[in-house]
């Protein structure tokens, strides 16, 4: 479902917009039934009623928690179970955060991702965006937004710029506390400037050599690292928020001397925070991750030599690593 139609459906009846706005606002804060006190004004036309009824009943249904896994570190790993059956992670983050996803699976196939591995297999409406942040404030209180769950973004552009302009407005979010973590694509930096609610942005960099880019992000546009950040850097400049760089750190693949002199070259006197987040080792796998003295060495070294970074664990780590793990997991037990 996305979010234009609850507008139309409810336009079509003669609601009038302080009506729908009233509705999402109750819906995406998770507010309890008959919050607020009502005004005359505030109470849709009989025409409409039964419209409203319907629309929250299909917004109630949208999504429900399939499995909840507490971490030791404050998070929370959710299985959110779609109306359709279709599943996806959304992770409860320490300090009022939670991460969504965007997409039912992922094109881009980086090797190192377990969303990554099943493709693409449908989009997630921006109200099936949005419910996911109404399941979680359910749960606790949300001050903060990150797509950075399953799925890019920038793939599911006209989504989740809906979902982001209601959670930045009727939502109660702030605009910097809404995070679109994207591999980088020319039409998040086209877009993103022109909507009314402007997110911080989080670029998936990894490494600063465009051919090792191609193989560890197979699926994503052909951007040259360099021309990323100075893409990101505009962003930054433009909305007062730093850029986030994201860099999964895989040991002897992006860890070496020569990549972190190429991140002082693209990164130092940017606006610009560089989190480096230790591989998540997965069974049978390939890659390997780097010790966390020899991790937090690289972000010193980074830091003396004016780039701010910073170690980071991905949340819930100790449940079920990565994104993409505990689905991936949840199917296999399905199947057997
Ligand atoms: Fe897709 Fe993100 Fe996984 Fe890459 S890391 S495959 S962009 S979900």
């Amino acid at each position: 479902m996305q979010i234009r139609e609850i507008h139309e459906r409810l336009g079509a009846r003669g609601a009038l917009p302080c009506h729908v706005r009233r509705l999402l606002r109750r819906w995406s804060q998770a507010l309890p039934p008959g919050h607020g006190r009502l005004r005359p004004e505030d109470v849709p036309p009989q025409s409409a009623r039964a419209e409203f009824a319907a629309i929250e009943a299909e917004l109630a249904g949208l999504a429900t928690v399939a499995a909840e896994h507490p971490g030791e570190d404050g998070s929370a790993r959710l299985l959110v179970r779609l109306a359709d059956g279709q599943t996806v992670e959304s992770v409860l983050l320490p300090r009022d955060g939670v991460c969504v996803s965007s997409q039912v699976g992922c094109a881009v196939g980086c090797v190192f991702c377990m969303t990554g591995k099943s493709g693409l297999l449908r989009q997630v409406g921006s109200a099936e965006i949005v419910a996911q942040v109404a399941l979680a404030r359910a749960r606790r209180p949300v001050r903060k937004v990150v797509f950075m769950g399953m799925g890019e973004p920038a793939h599911n552009l006209d989504n989740v710029m809906e979902a982001i302009e209601l959670l930045g407005t009727v939502g109660g979010i702030g605009h910097k506390q809404l995070v679109f973590s994207t591999v980088g694509d020319e039409r998040v930096f086209e877009r993103l400037p022109q909507g009314p609610v402007k997110p911080a942005l989080a670029l998936s960099l990894h490494t600063t050599r465009p051919e090792l880019r191609a193989q560890l992000l197979p699926r994503a546009p052909r951007i040259d690292p360099a021309d990323l950040v100075e893409l990101g850097e505009r962003y930054a400049r433009a909305t007062g928020y730093p850029i986030q760089y994201q860099w999964t750190l895989i040991e002897g693949i992006n860890d070496g001397p020569d990549e972190l002199d190429g991140i002082v070259r693209l990164l130092a006197g940017k606006y610009a925070l560089m989190n480096l987040i230790p591989y998540n080792t997965v069974d049978g796998d390939a890659f390997r991750r780097p010790s966390w003295e020899r991790a937090a060495e690289i972000a010193r070294g980074l830091h003396r030599r004016g780039v701010l970074a910073k170690l980071r664990r991905s949340a819930g780590q100790d449940v079920e690593g990565g994104c993409g793990q505990l689905r991936a997991r949840m199917l296999g037990s399905e199947a057997t």
